[in-house]
C-alpha cells in the first residue's frame, strides 16, 4: 500500500464513530425467563447502536467529539435536544448491559449491603422503592439507584434519557444501578403489565456489578 493510501486509512479510522457499544456480555436469550431475546436483540442491536451512531452524528464537528460522555452528560444544559437524549441513550443503556446477568443469585457486597439496609431499612424496603420509582414514570425514562455527592446512596427517576450524571436534573449523582422502563424494554413480553418486569428484573440483576461500581463512586469522592 502506498503511504498515502495508508494515511487515508489511518484518517478515516481516526475520523470514525467515537463512541461504540461495548459488546454484550452474554447472548441474547441469556436472560430468558426475565427478559426475552427478542427484545434483547432488538435493545441492544437496533436501539442501543441507534443511540451510539446518532451521537456520533450529533457531536460530529463540534468540540464534544473529544469529550468524555462523562464530561458531555455534566453540560447537557449547554448543548443540542440531540446530544442530551442520545449521550444519555448511549451512556444508560452500556450501563444498563452490564448490571444484569445470567449467572444466578449474585449478591451485593457487604458494604453495598450495609449501605442500602442503613439508608432504605432493608433490601425489601429499597427494590420496593426502586420498582415504585421505575412504575411511577409516566411515558419513558430510567429508575436509578445512585450515589450523591456525600457518598449516599439515594434512589431517583428521570424521564426519556436523562440520568443522574445531567447537569440538568434535580437530583444529582453517580448512577450505580439503572432500570430501563421505556416500553421497548420489556413491552414484547410484558405488554403493559410494566410491574411484572420491575419486579423479574431482580432474577437477572448483576449484584456484583452494582457492588463494583458503588466502590467506583465511592472512590471518587
Ligand atoms: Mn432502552
Amino acid at each position: 500500500m502506498k503511504i498515502a493510501a495508508l494515511g487515508a486509512v489511518l484518517a478515516a479510522q481516526f475520523t470514525l464513530a467515537q463512541f461504540k457499544q461495548t459488546p454484550l456480555p452474554y447472548a441474547y436469550n441469556a436472560l430468558e425467563g426475565s427478559i426475552d431475546a427478542q427484545t434483547m436483540e432488538i435493545h441492544y442491536s437496533k436501539h442501543g447502536a441507534a443511540y451510539a451512531s446518532n451521537l456520533n452524528k450529533a457531536i460530529a464537528g463540534t468540540p464534544q467529539e473529544k469529550e468524555t460522555i462523562i464530561k458531555i452528560l455534566s453540560e447537557t444544559s449547554k448543548l443540542s435536544p440531540a446530544v442530551r437524549n442520545n449521550a444519555g441513550g448511549h451512556y444508560n443503556h452500556e450501563l444498563f448491559w452490564t448490571i444484569l446477568t445470567p449467572e444466578k443469585n449474585t449478591q451485593p457486597s457487604a458494604k453495598l449491603a450495609k449501605a442500602i439496609t442503613e439508608t432504605f431499612g432493608s433490601m425489601d424496603a429499597f427494590k420496593e422503592k426502586m420498582s415504585k420509582a421505575g412504575a411511577d414514570r409516566f411515558g419513558s425514562g430510567w429508575a436509578w439507584l445512585s450515589v450523591d455527592k456525600n457518598g449516599k446512596l439515594f434512589v431517583s427517576s428521570t424521564p426519556n434519557q436523562d440520568n443522574p450524571l445531567m447537569d440538568i436534573v434535580e437530583e444529582k449523582g453517580t448512577p450505580i444501578l439503572g432500570i430501563d422502563v421505556w416500553e421497548h424494554a420489556y413491552y414484547l413480553k410484558y405488554q403493559n403489565k410494566r410491574a411484572d418486569y420491575l419486579s423479574a428484573i431482580w432474577n437477572v440483576l448483576n449484584w456484583k456489578e452494582v457492588s463494583k461500581r458503588y466502590d467506583d463512586a465511592l472512590s471518587k469522592k
